[in-house]
């Protein structure tokens, strides 16, 4: 399924031309198409049909209130790493029994608001939080449900920056530890164990790690319940990878019906916690072209997007597909695609065949995951606006930032 395509030479979202976009609301501007995540939570959700699962949309990938609102709508659950999340996902209407509060360092305010408005689970990652979350819910004369991150301790074969279960990262509680952990937990009468947690890493394209976590979740399970600890739920994380340029991320089917059958019989309720895969390509980043800058070594084309829009490029040389907005004639030429930003880091394509001028539109695709979430005002630039296609119309889903809201909170000394 494809939302986004040329017609007459002219690329669309949806039945929107960008182009109309692009004169409406300006540029850069992230444009999503509502259909698409529609069509992305539908298709996980129907491959889990006969299943007991919650499906948890990991809000940081893209957490605008319209995206969140379209997802709520669907029944989705939602998987939350600061107190900021869960007031987005209670402002849209989402549910916090469906809401998952993961994270490495959750503050005593963010675990109040978490306990007052009743959250599925906290996902846990360290000994030091499982104590603080103990402390806080007997203050509140509340029971917080629990569930351990363990890191499993397995290689997801992705970029480096994204890999988040392997024994070196920071995320969750070695596995070794986990049986004391539980123990500790359950001993602990404001607390209450409910499941047990894994996320290993983002824009994984291999079924195998995500079956050596599970397999380590499941042994490990069936070893508590031994121990008269039952778990009701196990979390099997987000990561599953996208296309951006050739990779071939396993089918849903492949992939769940692969935890599925480790899984078994098992009376496990099953949460995953998707980002990427609901949204990544559901959005693109619309730009223009200020210059082209022909040097010796390279050319360039200058955008008005950069690098504090779309950080993924700079942050782990991140592929997005470029695609001009009116398909032109004439002969390519090859450019590195840059933003004004004072940085070298700054771009958000290299060495790509285009035949553009100054003036023209491009879409960086596959930007609906981590990119406005991770965009910045480095260099005093305000962020982009946010537009959302459904059908024939386009809405504006966040204003473009103004220079005034820049600095709006900023003071002088007296
Ligand atoms: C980021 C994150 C996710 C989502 O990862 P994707 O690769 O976008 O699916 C899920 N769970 C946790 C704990 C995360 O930190």
């Amino acid at each position: 399924m494809n939302f986004f395509s040329y017609q007459n030479d002219t690329l669309c979202a949806e039945s929107v031309r960008l182009v109309e976009i692009a004169e409406r609301f300006g540029t850069p501007s992230y444009v999503y198409s509502r259909a698409a995540i529609e069509f992305a939570y539908r298709e996980f959700d129907q491959a889990c049909s006969g299943r007991d699962v919650l499906i948890c949309y990991s809000v940081k990938a893209n957490s605008n209130l319209a995206v969140l609102n379209v997802l709520a709508r669907l029944g989705s659950g939602f998987d939350i790493v600061s107190g900021g999340e869960l007031a987005r996902v209670l402002a849209v209407g989402g549910s916090a029994t469906k809401t998952v509060f993961s994270g490495v360092g959750k503050s005593v305010a963010e675990m109040r608001a978490a306990l007052q408005t009743g959250v599925l689970c906290f996902n846990v990652e360290s000994e030091d939080e499982l104590e603080r979350l103990a402390k806080i819910a007997a203050e509140l004369g509340k029971i917080a449900p629990v569930s351990l991150r363990i890191n499993p301790d397995v290689d997801p074969r992705t970029h480096p920056h994204i890999a988040t279960g392997l024994r070196e990262t920071k995320f969750g509680v070695p596995y070794e530890d986990a049986p004391r952990l539980y123990r500790k937990a359950a001993s602990m009468p404001s607390l209450q164990v409910a499941g047990i947690d894994f996320h290993i890493g983002s824009q994984l394209t291999e079924i195998e790690p995500f079956v050596a976590a599970l397999d380590k979740a499941l042994e490990f399970n069936d070893a508590l319940g031994a121990t008269g600890i039952r778990l009701q739920h196990i979390d099997l994380g987000g990561g599953l990878g996208i296309r951006y340029r050739d990779e071939k991320p396993p089918t849903l089917k492949d992939y769940l019906g692969q935890l599925f059958g480790r899984i078994g019989n098992r009376k496990l309720k099953v949460l995953f916690e998707p980002g990427r895969s609901l949204v990544g390509n559901a959005g693109l980043l619309l730009t223009r072209v200020e210059y082209l800058k022909n040097g010796d070594a390279r050319s360039f084309v200058v955008t008005d997007a950069a690098m504090n829009d779309l950080l993924r490029p700079a942050l782990y040389d991140a592929w997005h597909e470029v695609l001009p907005v009116l398909r032109r004639n004439g002969p390519a030429q090859r450019y590195d695609i840059v933003g004004p930003v004072c940085e070298s880091a700054d771009f958000l394509a290299r060495e790509r065949a285009l035949t553009v001028a100054p003036g023209d539109l491009l879409a960086i695709m596959s930007a609906g995951a981590y990119g406005m979430t991770m965009s910045s005002n480095y260099n005093s630039r305000p962020r982009p606006a946010e537009v959302m296609v459904d059908g024939k119309t386009a809405h504006l889903v966040r204003d473009r930032e103004s220079t005034e809201d820049l600095f709006a909170s900023e003071r002088l000394l007296p």
